[in-house]
């Protein structure tokens, strides 16, 4: 449910409304427990305020009934599957992924003029393969670099990732090199691991509709990178960052999740991994939310030799970056190798994309 306010109300009618919603389901329902409490999530936009109810509302009649007392309100619209994501309310809002190091912020801003590189190896393997990456894409002035720890592999007899002790090492080497480093989270337990060294909190597509593990990353505090679920539509797929998106409002922590496609699954495997969502880019964007959009292009296509295009593709359709797999030596890498690309074919990459975003007037990042 959104409440649209009239243009002229001010913070008091807001204030009262929002303390209202806070203390609904007590009042009407005798209901004490604190998470089933309604919370008044506020978006002041340039010409109007909108208030989204966030939480179970057992009969929205009823508390649109309610609210008629209110001065203030222009229009109550009751929305049936998603209210946070939308472009109303997500419109400019910028993603910003930052941390503190003892010698100044290193911040990456998503939704400006920026275009994000976030590179790194699938898995966290070993300190020398993460410092050698780690170096590398500093030396380039990047600052976002990824790696899984805990990978959800298909088969148990596969690496499964260092688990705890690589996101410790992930920071470790991240502090020495001044990078923001995105990794996978893949359990409620992890909550505290990665608030506390994971700047971009990522959801893999096979997790995408684990509801509670979505609550648990919009409670780290984190920005989230929400992949979609290689199955599912993009109404699932927004669901999906709503939750993330009431979560961190309940939690009072800023509303800030990065939309990542990766491909989904059809019917056709022969040429590619998966076929790769490319136009559903700009179509979520015209047609559905201002939340920052990203492209995988190794997960999307799974082959190296078509990174590069998939990621020409991106820049040009409006992406706000890229997610790429990097390593090394692609032969030795213990997940992913055929669809990371090497120093030197990163190199090119960036060589390709810097005069595409030039020409859409945006910059590297
Ligand atoms: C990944 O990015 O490490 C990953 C496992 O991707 P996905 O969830 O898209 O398969
Ligand atoms: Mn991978």
């Amino acid at each position: 449910m959104v409440i649209k306010m009239e243009q002229g109300a001010g913070n008091p009618e807001i204030t009262k409304i929002c303390s209202f919603l806070s203390g609904y389901i007590k009042t009407f329902y005798h209901e004490d427990d604190p998470e089933k409490q309604l919370y008044g999530a506020i978006n002041p936009g340039k010409d109007w305020t909108l208030i989204n109810v966030i939480g179970y509302i057992p009969d929205k009649q009823h508390l649109n009934e309610q609210l008629s007392f209110f001065e203030g309100i222009e229009e109550v619209i009751i929305v049936s599957k998603y209210s946070l994501v939308n472009k109303e309310y997500t419109q400019g809002r910028p993603v910003k992924v930052g941390r503190d190091f003892p010698d100044g912020r290193v911040e990456v801003s998503l939704n400006g003029n920026e275009f994000a590189i976030i590179a790194g190896p699938c898995a966290v393997e070993n300190e020398s393969q993460i410092k050698a990456v780690a170096k590398f894409i500093s030396g380039l002035g990047l600052k976002l670099m990824r790696g899984g720890a805990y990978k959800p592999r298909t088969y148990p007899s596969s690496f499964q990732g260092l688990r705890d002790k690589g996101i410790r090492l992930f920071r470790k080497v991240a502090d020495k090199y001044r990078l923001l480093i995105v990794s996978e989270m893949t359990e409620v337990a992890q909550r505290d691991l990665f608030s506390q060294c994971v700047d971009l909190v990522q959801i893999g597509t096979r997790n995408m509709q684990n509801y509670e593990l979505l609550k648990a990353a919009g409670q780290t505090g984190k920005p989230v990178l929400l992949k979609r679920g290689m199955m599912a539509d993009i109404d699932e797929f927004l669901g999906a960052a709503e939750y993330i998106l009431q979560e961190q409002a309940r939690c009072g922590h800023e509303q800030q999740v990065i939309l990542c496609l990766r491909g989904i699954r059809t019917f056709d495997n022969a040429l590619m991994r998966n076929t790769p969502d490319l136009a559903t880019i700009a179509a979520l964007k015209q047609k559905k939310t201002g939340l920052p959009v990203i492209f995988d292009p190794s997960h999307s296509t799974g082959d190296r030799n078509l990174v590069v295009t998939a990621s020409k593709q991106a820049a040009v359709g409006e992406a706000n970056g890229v997610l790429v797999e990097i390593h090394p030596e692609p032969q030795k890498a213990l997940v992913d190798g055929p669809q990371s690309l090497d120093f030197e074919q990163f190199l090119k990459l960036l060589q390709i994309l810097n005069p595409l975003c030039e020409l859409e007037k945006r910059v590297l990042t």
